[in-house]
């Protein structure tokens, strides 16, 4: 038996005792959750039961970002016991998107905890799950676990940096201090820019301070110097924002698109793109920054603690994404074994 969490409705996640299957699926590995973590993606299924017009069909586990020790290697090299980082992306691995290595493209990728996915895959907030082998990447002993449930976050924002063509010595602004911002923050300053960053809250920026930012505005008190940033990476999810970023970056500067913008009223000053000659790059997922990810955290250069913002146990994951959802917290929330 082990504790599973359950999203049965919005805002309704119940607490179970499950069983095991017997069988472990040929390509699977059985895993022992070490870390996991909440993303803005979860937190739309909890609050919505749905996610950018997808709807769940029926209760799901949350959750796409964590660690785990192998308990069952089910032949697949694995020593049990095992610390691995998880890449949550089931790509198929043979179309043509998959063969370039854009796996994020993949058309037919499958992801746990989502409603893309059918029939849906429970996720990692969970004590004990099953998952494709070739997901699980073994990494070193002396890693804690509550830094690598940030890889596969990190790899998105990675990613974005990467898209946006972020080099050593850029100007970075990034608009938006919650987990992806202050992630992109973290890509930005190891690509060796210099990072300035906006958010509402001081706390969020002084977040951003202890892992690599140099400069930090208060949105409604201070505003980013105008027309001065080689790159900025919306992070916020704001219109509001993403017009800050057209005001901010550069004369055929870049923005890189972090953020899943909503649709809205709000309109978007698109006459800057074109008299600014700007460059917009979205970005969604990761290809190979997740193996980059996973050896920035395993480089011990980052400050993680600065940037987690509380831990509950699986049987309190409710409690954990009401605390997320409440919008006053800094940095990511982690889920761990009771
Ligand atoms: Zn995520
Ligand atoms: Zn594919």
């Amino acid at each position: 038996m082990y504790v599973k969490s359950l999203l049965s409705a919005a805002r309704d996640i119940r607490i179970e005792q499950a069983e095991m299957p017997g069988e472990i699926a040929p390509d699977h590995v059985r895993l022992r959750l070490a870390t996991a973590s909440i993303c803005g993606t979860d937190m739309h299924y909890f609050r919505h039961f749905a996610n950018a017009g997808f709807f769940l069909d029926n209760p799901v586990t949350l959750g796409h970002e964590a660690c785990a020790y192998v308990e069952d290697a089910n032949g697949h090299g694995f020593r049990p016991g095992q610390l691995v980082a998880i890449n949550p992306v089931i790509e198929c691995g043979t179309c043509a998107k998959c063969r370039a290595g854009d796996i994020n493209m993949c058309a037919t990728k499958r992801f746990p905890g989502s409603a893309t996915t059918k029939p849906h895959i429970d996720g990692f907030f969970r004590e004990r799950f099953d998952f494709p082998a070739r997901c699980c990447h073994a990494v070193a002993e002396t890693i804690n676990p509550d830094h690598l449930t940030f890889a596969e976050p990190l790899a998105c924002a990675m990613h974005a940096v990467n898209r946006a063509g972020v080099s050593p010595g850029d100007r970075v602004l990034v608009t938006g201090c919650g987990p992806m911002g202050l992630l992109a923050t973290v890509g930005a300053a190891a690509k060796g820019a210099e990072v300035a960053v906006t958010d509402l809250k001081t706390a969020a920026i002084e977040a951003a301070w202890a892992v690599g930012a140099s400069a930090g505005y208060v949105t409604g008190e201070d505003s980013p110097e105008r027309a001065a940033y080689d790159v900025v990476i919306e992070a916020s999810g704001s219109p509001h924002a993403y017009n800050q970023a057209l005001d901010a970056v550069r004369y055929q500067g870049t923005i890189g698109v972090l953020s899943l913008i909503q649709p809205s009223e709000i309109p978007i000053n698109l006459h800057l793109n074109a008299l600014k000659e700007v460059r917009s790059v979205g970005s969604i997922l990761f290809t190979r920054e997740f193996a980059d990810a996973v050896a920035l955290i395993a480089g011990g250069e980052v400050d993680f603690e600065a940037i987690t913002a509380a831990r509950f146990a699986v049987a309190e994951t409710q409690a954990a994404c009401e605390l997320m959802a409440d919008g006053r917290a800094v940095g990511k929330v982690l889920i761990k074994p009771a």
